[in-house]
């Protein structure tokens, strides 16, 4: 388990420390006020695992979400859910974030922001991203050599290094490893 984070650090969080995916997802977020149930899933849980409590994960969502389809429209249809994956509601299951393994081989649809960008976005979109992440030309090119021989884990963790300056011996199997490991070179 990780320190708790709080909301007022969490932008700076995710640019530091969150995988692309999550970042992706967190963007996406913070410029449509939305994300359909997949992202909501995939995203929702990660912050569970960073440390997000629920009263907070509650008040991030639903200050996106209201500007998009109201206050009173979030706490009957969304909030629920996330009480769910906090296991405070249904069964109480205390649901874990997805792996790597697991985002790779999901179907976003059209509109749906979730997923691995590796694996999901086109070539062109990937480069822009990468870039925007800071990585340089060359390691860019590492990155997307291993994206053609479809390997997906060898690519984050090729980012991971490019942007944190340091190896990453153990590779990327899970976004909440990426974020630790991370959050521990940061500090
Ligand atoms: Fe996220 Fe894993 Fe894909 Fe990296 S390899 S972007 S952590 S799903």
């Amino acid at each position: 388990e990780f320190a708790e984070i709080s909301l007022r650090e969490i932008d700076d969080i995710a640019k530091s420390s969150f995988p692309m995916c999550m970042r992706h997802l967190f963007e996406k977020l913070r410029e449509e006020h939305h994300l359909k149930h997949g992202g909501r899933m995939q995203l929702g849980l990660f912050l569970k695992g960073v440390g997000l409590k629920l009263d907070d994960a509650l008040a991030f969502w639903k200050a996106e979400f209201s500007r998009k389809v109201g206050a009173e429209r979030f706490d009957k249809e969304y909030a629920y859910s996330i009480r769910h994956n906090y296991g405070r509601e249904g069964k109480r299951t205390d649901y874990t974030p997805y792996s790597c393994q697991k985002i790779i081989s999901s179907t976003p649809g059209v509109g749906d922001h979730h997923g691995c960008p590796y694996r999901h976005f086109s070539e062109e979109n990937l480069t822009a991203a990468l870039s925007r992440m800071g990585v340089n030309s060359r390691a860019l090119g590492d990155v997307m050599s291993k994206v053609r021989n479809k390997h997906y884990q060898l690519a984050c963790t090729l980012t991971f290094e490019a942007v944190h300056g340091t190896s990453c011996e153990a590779g990327i199997n899970h976004p909440n490893q990426y974020f630790s490991d991370s959050q521990m070179i940061m500090k």
